[in-house]
């Protein structure tokens, strides 16, 4: 039998919700919780597409509301974040393998031990930590984007010598912070073996898991977290952020 409930697509900021305004086609929009959000087309497919705001407690709620309200049956969001990965440079993508939220924890001599969101961050619960993507629907992305030609990217995001963004699987890493330091990005990329940092993404893993449903996050870098981070993430916003959407909207038919 087809699933015919829609895909919820959240974006956190306009700068990213903005790449999709062409190609989708909006049938009626609803408020909910002082949200917009708005049920329609996605190059054909049903989706409700949502801004839901900056940071884990705003996208948690937007992603409720989107599962027990509209019945989303995948949350899947589209954005940018900072690279922690030195391998990697801005405008290069990242499909979320898996979440970790690295600011739920104990904070210890300064420094936040992470545990997973709702265990007990004190001793003896250590444990696994993150929100896995379902293996199927990593499977179905995978395929999709077999042979999907990644643009040139733009001379000054490039840094000169002309490259093509380059599409990599792995973790990413989400708190409620911008990071806009080099040991902050070291430590993070470290720890969690993170390829990227966002603010949005393992807070919605979180409540699909709650309700049951599967989520996909894809992310573009605008910037590399460091102590640069505050300015190329302008400079580089918009360019990724049409990264991410374009890489979205070819996996939509496929998820
Ligand atoms: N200074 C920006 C703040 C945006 S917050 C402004 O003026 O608008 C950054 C947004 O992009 C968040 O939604 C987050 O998910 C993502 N992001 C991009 N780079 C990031 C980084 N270095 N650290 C954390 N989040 C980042």
């Amino acid at each position: 039998m087809i699933d015919t409930r829609p895909i919820g697509v959240l974006c956190a900021i306009p700068e990213e919700i903005a790449h999709f305004g062409a190609h989708f086609r909006e049938f009626e929009a609803r408020e909910s919780a002082g949200y917009l959000f708005r049920s329609g087309t996605l190059d054909g497919v049903p989706v409700i597409l949502t801004e839901c705001g900056i940071g884990k407690v705003n996208a948690a709620l937007v992603a409720t509301v989107l599962a027990h309200e509209f019945g989303a049956r995948l949350l899947l969001f589209s954005g940018v974040a900072g690279g922690l990965d030195p391998a990697l440079g801005v405008g290069d993508l990242v499909i979320a393998t898996r979440l970790v939220q690295h600011d739920y924890g104990a904070l210890i001599e300064d420094r936040i031990k992470a545990y997973q969101p709702g265990v007990p961050p004190v001793p003896g619960f250590e444990g696994p930590i993150g929100y896995h993507t379902h293996t199927d629907l990593l499977d179905r992305a995978r395929t999709a984007l077999l042979g999907l030609d990644l643009p040139v990217l733009s001379p000054k995001a490039s840094g000169g010598a002309p490259r093509r963004s380059a599409l990599h699987f792995g973790t990413i890493v989400t708190g409620d912070t911008f990071v806009n330091s080099e040991s902050a990005r070291k430590r993070l990329h470290l720890e969690f073996d993170g390829l990227a940092v966002e603010m949005e993404g393992a807070a919605v893993a979180q409540i699909a898991e709650r309700f049951g449903i599967a989520f996909l996050v894809v992310r573009a870098l605008s910037d590399l977290a460091g102590a640069e981070s505050h300015i190329d993430f302008h400079a580089f916003l918009h360019e990724a952020a049409g990264l991410a959407a374009l890489v979205v909207r070819r996996l939509v038919p496929a998820l």
